[in-house]
């Protein structure tokens, strides 16, 4: 079959002392082989408890993944073993974060690092381990790559070490990488110079991504397929274009209107969404987004909204797509 994950009805939940935060509530979503799918969303919305989850990354407890499967070649991952786990963790699939300070270790040699994974899940010696290390630090665009294999994180700049963990993730060759927010940290330029990298490699190395973050803006470049999530469900689904042009949901409009334009003087015209997320310890029944939602109807606190398919891979949960809904205008079909 061409589907490399296929998520199905992911719920995860935290348990605090102040009682249960639903934090996923039923999410489902596949990646293809070597297709790069772009999990959007605000902070919070739960795209990276989601992605954490897939590979049992979230802190179990408080964690807990309540329900649902992760199927991955065949394997539901959230029914493996911590050791089977882990020799998926860096092999098949591969994480990078935002803070790559956080999952570099500072007082080990980058090379290092990169040769860890190597030895450990391919087997290969010292030698070759260190000549790979040095190939991969130049594959991710790292300069002098055999004095650089010798260098701690410290001596890297945030780029570089991006870059150094993009390497050491790609590696052992997953046949899956997982970005979260990759490049948030990371100044304009790095960022398009980090994305393009992920983009080469995905071309070259056949690696299927999910990219994770809360700006729209930077799927365009990469993503074949975009996630939209809102506290802690999707709401909408599609194709890039079909987001992108033919988006649905009042809360994707607010994402797309929301896209610093970097290319234009239009910057101050940047709107962001008003208004907050709801409460994960008590999920409002009817619609999530009804609070901030100019277009919500009294049916929209009562009751969930259904899966509306527009096509094969574009659906949308909003009541708007009801028959007895008024016509509203969609903004982003109106040109941005
Ligand atoms: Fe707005 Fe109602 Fe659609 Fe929710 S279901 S996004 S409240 S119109
Ligand atoms: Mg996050």
């Amino acid at each position: 079959s061409k589907t490399l994950i296929d998520v199905k009805d992911l719920r995860v939940s935290f348990d605090t002392y102040a009682g249960e935060v639903q934090a996923v509530r039923g999410v489902s979503f596949y990646v293809n082989k070597g297709e790069a799918v772009a999990i959007v969303g605000e902070s919070g919305c739960g795209k990276s408890v989601t992605a954490q989850s897939t590979m049992q990354l979230i802190p179990m407890p408080p964690g807990r993944i309540k329900d649902g499967q992760v199927m991955f070649n065949g394997k539901d991952l959230t029914k493996l073993t911590d050791k089977q786990m882990e020799s998926i963790r860096g092999s098949e699939i591969s994480m990078i974060f935002q803070d790559p300070m956080t999952s570099l270790n500072p007082t080990m040699k980058v090379g290092k690092q990169i040769m860890e994974g190597l030895i450990k899940h391919q087997r290969l010696s010292k030698a070759e381990a260190k000549k790979k290390a040095i190939e991969m630090l130049d594959v991710v665009g790292i300069p002098n790559p055999e004095k650089r294999v010798e260098q701690y994180p410290h001596e890297f700049s945030g780029g570089m070490r991006q870059r150094a963990m993009i390497a050491i993730a790609l590696s052992c060759d997953p046949k899956l990488l997982i970005a979260d927010e990759p490049t948030t940290a990371l100044d304009v330029t790095i960022q398009a110079q980090i994305l393009d990298l992920m983009k080469d490699l995905q071309r070259d190395f056949d690696t299927a991504i999910i990219l994770i973050t809360h700006d729209l803006g930077v799927v365009a470049d990469i993503a074949q397929r975009v996630v939209v999530m809102y506290a802690g469900l999707v709401i909408e689904s599609g194709t890039l274009d079909e987001i992108f042009y033919n988006g649905q949901h009042p809360y994707t409009w607010g994402l797309m209107r929301s896209i610093p334009k970097v290319n234009t003087d239009e910057k101050e015209r940047l709107v962001p969404i008003e208004g907050t997320p709801p409460d994960l310890f008590s999920p409002p029944k009817g619609c999530p987004f009804a609070a901030r939602c100019k277009y919500a109807m009294p049916i929209c606190k009562e009751q969930m909204p259904e899966k509306t398919y527009l096509s094969e891979d574009h659906y949308v949960k909003c009541w708007l797509q009801h028959e007895m809904a008024p016509d509203v205008e969609n903004p982003i079909k109106k040109g941005r």
